[in-house]
């Protein structure tokens, strides 16, 4: 890019214009289905998150904006709120993403898209942060409403002393909601069931499991 850019206008554009799967590429993640507008993964920013039914991170692919949203902690926010959670394994300590946090997500988007960070980068950051862009504010008010992060009394069974009960942990990430790719046996079980969707099965944590016993 040859032009220059003010730099909250250039943030604004490497955050729309650096793809989700190139974030998850970087972090060796599995990276979303093409033909699908939304990806689900683990939650990134609270562990206990993926202990709960709705332990999923939904990644917008279409919104840039609006791009991720936890389910369980409520969490929200944009690529660099994603690439903050990616690094720190928890949510931004604002509720949003402001100052030094703000910066190194930033950083690390740059190395994400190829882009060396710029000098006018650490001149100009500490300005437009206090006057976010219409952008960042319409962020600001709807993590206002982020509750307190439950503290976590049980185990979690993916740290548990028995290996039979942490690979329960894992077992959702098996699951198949597809009925094209499960048993004969699966599909016809869910086709008499119309109101199981695919949503409502990973939503739930239900689904057909490889035939490897575990079920
Ligand atoms: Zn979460």
């Amino acid at each position: 890019m040859a032009r220059k850019f003010g730099y909250m206008n250039d943030v604004d554009q490497l955050i729309e214009q650096t793809r989700v799967d190139q974030v998850l590429a970087h972090y060796a993640l599995p990276l979303p289905d093409r033909n699908s507008g939304e990806h689900r993964m683990k939650c990134v920013f609270n562990e206990s998150c993926s202990d709960s039914q709705y332990g999923n991170l939904t990644v917008r692919l279409d919104d840039p904006i609006n791009r991720i949203y936890c389910h369980t902690c409520q969490v929200r926010g944009n690529l660099l709120t994603l690439i903050h959670g990616l690094e720190k394994h928890s949510p931004p300590a604002g509720g949003r993403l402001r100052g030094d946090e703000f910066k190194s997500a930033v950083t690390k988007l740059r190395e994400i898209a190829g882009q060396p960070d710029s000098k006018a980068a650490s001149t100009h950051a500490r300005n437009d942060s206090v006057n976010p862009t219409p952008q960042a504010r319409s962020q600001g008010s709807a993590s206002d409403s982020t509750p307190s992060i439950p503290k976590l009394i049980n185990v979690p069974l993916r740290r548990h002393e028995k290996e039979a009960a942490r690979a329960l942990a894992t077992l959702h990430e098996e699951l198949v909601t597809d009925t094209a790719q499960m048993s004969p046996e699966a599909a016809q079980y869910l086709r008499k069931r119309p109101w199981m969707t695919p949503e409502l099965m990973q939503k739930w944590g239900v689904g057909w499991i490889p035939g490897n016993g575990r079920s």
